[in-house]
């Protein structure tokens, strides 16, 4: 027997939303304040005895539609949403840590969480210290004295996958919290609240949007850890999420499940087809069961390609691949890491903990799969000595 209260991602993905005169979809109320009806109501309202929003920099209802969606995604207690992945990122870090606290982050972690690290974090006083996925799993002390562990998995452009109980337990013995990125993966892929860890975030610009059309941020957690956040950094900080934003992303979540399925499938035929072909050295896509708890392989993956390949051409060459960053939209998308090995300035992640020039990262999007292989192909074929 199904238990109707416990209904699969998809179809709570797709339940219309219950709205004004029996609309199915949030309305976009596109305000900046809510006016009371009387003084008493204000001040009830101030004195937290009900819940009317008062100001759309903490509270809104197309806002809080998203939030509901998503926290119910990720099975987690409360979301907050927020203007991008970055700002859910730094926000979620603000509120957890304090100046002399420790932060063990993953290596390969994205490259701006790093920069938030390096740049903002450790002038404030915050120590933060690097290590493998290998360590975290098989130190069972390495959590000893941190306060935060801040995790992806897998990890970004080398994609390597974390066993998030076994971590998780670890945390849980010496009072650690857990933060894991989970952009990549997504609710359908994986959900790691289900797994003991303590917070969950998204760049939603990615796959919860889907669509290459917003750029916004997400987190999910008990309610206890989201109204901290609600407290402090999301007020304080200000970088909230706008209705319409947020709009676009409850529609984007409708199709989640059919995309990321879609994706999985596109991945797999590259991945059948990639292993045979001598110019490649190396393919980072982890998939389902790699770690307990990851049941798919969602469309972003890299590949290195063994000295021969003239990369820059190869890269020009393809037609179904748009050159650029971000990616989890519906158009397919490559980037060479070279190009971010050139980049000037400080020390980036990619320089730090090492990626091949020879990778190139994929980002394989709605396309017909065989399309977009046929394109590798070529492309592949005019660039190779
Ligand atoms: C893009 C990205 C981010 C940052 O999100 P924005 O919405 O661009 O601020 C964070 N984590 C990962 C894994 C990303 O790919």
């Amino acid at each position: 027997m199904r238990d109707p209260a416990r209904p699969d991602l998809a179809t709570l993905l797709a339940a219309a939303y219950d709205g004004p005169g029996g609309s199915i979809t949030p309305p976009i109320v596109q305000t900046s304040l809510f006016a009371f009806d009387s003084y008493q109501d204000f001040v009830d309202r101030m004195a937290g005895e009900t819940s009317q929003p008062v100001y759309s920099r903490v509270q809104n209802p197309t806002v809080a539609a998203f939030e509901a969606l998503m926290a119910g995604a990720e099975a987690g207690e409360a979301a907050v949403g927020f203007a991008s992945g970055m700002a859910a990122i730094s926000s979620t870090v603000l509120a957890l840590v304090r100046p002399g606290d420790r932060i063990a982050c993953v290596e390969h972690v994205y490259p701006d969480a790093y920069r938030l690290f390096e740049r903002l974090l450790r002038p404030f006083g915050i120590e933060i210290t690097y290590h493998p996925a290998s360590t975290f799993e098989r130190d069972a002390d390495l959590l000893k004295g941190v306060k935060l562990a801040y995790l992806e998995s897998p990890s970004s452009l080398v994609f390597k996958p974390l066993n998030l109980p076994m971590v998780a337990e670890h945390a849980r013995r010496h009072g650690a919290l857990t933060v894991i990125d989970n952009s990549w993966a997504t609710p359908v892929f994986q959900r790691p609240l289900t797994l003991g860890i303590d917070v969950v975030l998204h760049s939603a610009s990615k796959y919860i949007s889907g669509h290459s059309d917003t750029v916004a941020g997400v987190v999910v957690a008990s309610t206890e850890l989201i109204g901290r956040i609600r407290d402090l950094t999301l007020p304080l900080l200000g970088a909230k999420l706008a209705p319409f934003e947020a709009f676009l992303l409850t529609r984007g979540l409708r199709t989640l499940e059919v995309r990321m399925q879609r994706h999985q499938a596109t991945a797999n035929h590259f991945i059948e087809r990639l292993a045979a072909l001598p110019r490649v050295t190396a393919i980072h896509s982890p998939g389902p069961n790699v770690v307990p708890g990851l049941t798919g392989r969602a469309g972003l993956m890299s590949v290195e390609f063994d000295d021969r390949v003239d990369i820059p051409r190869f890269v020009d060459r393809l037609k179904h691949f748009r050159i650029g960053v971000s990616w989890g939209g519906f158009e397919s998308l490559v980037l060479p890491a070279q190009a971010t090995l050139s980049q000037q300035g400080e020390q980036n992640s990619a320089q730090r903990f090492g990626v091949s020039p020879r990778l190139v990262r994929f980002s394989l999007g709605l396309e017909s799969p065989a399309d977009l292989w046929a394109d590798l192909e070529a492309a592949l074929s005019e660039s190779a000595a």
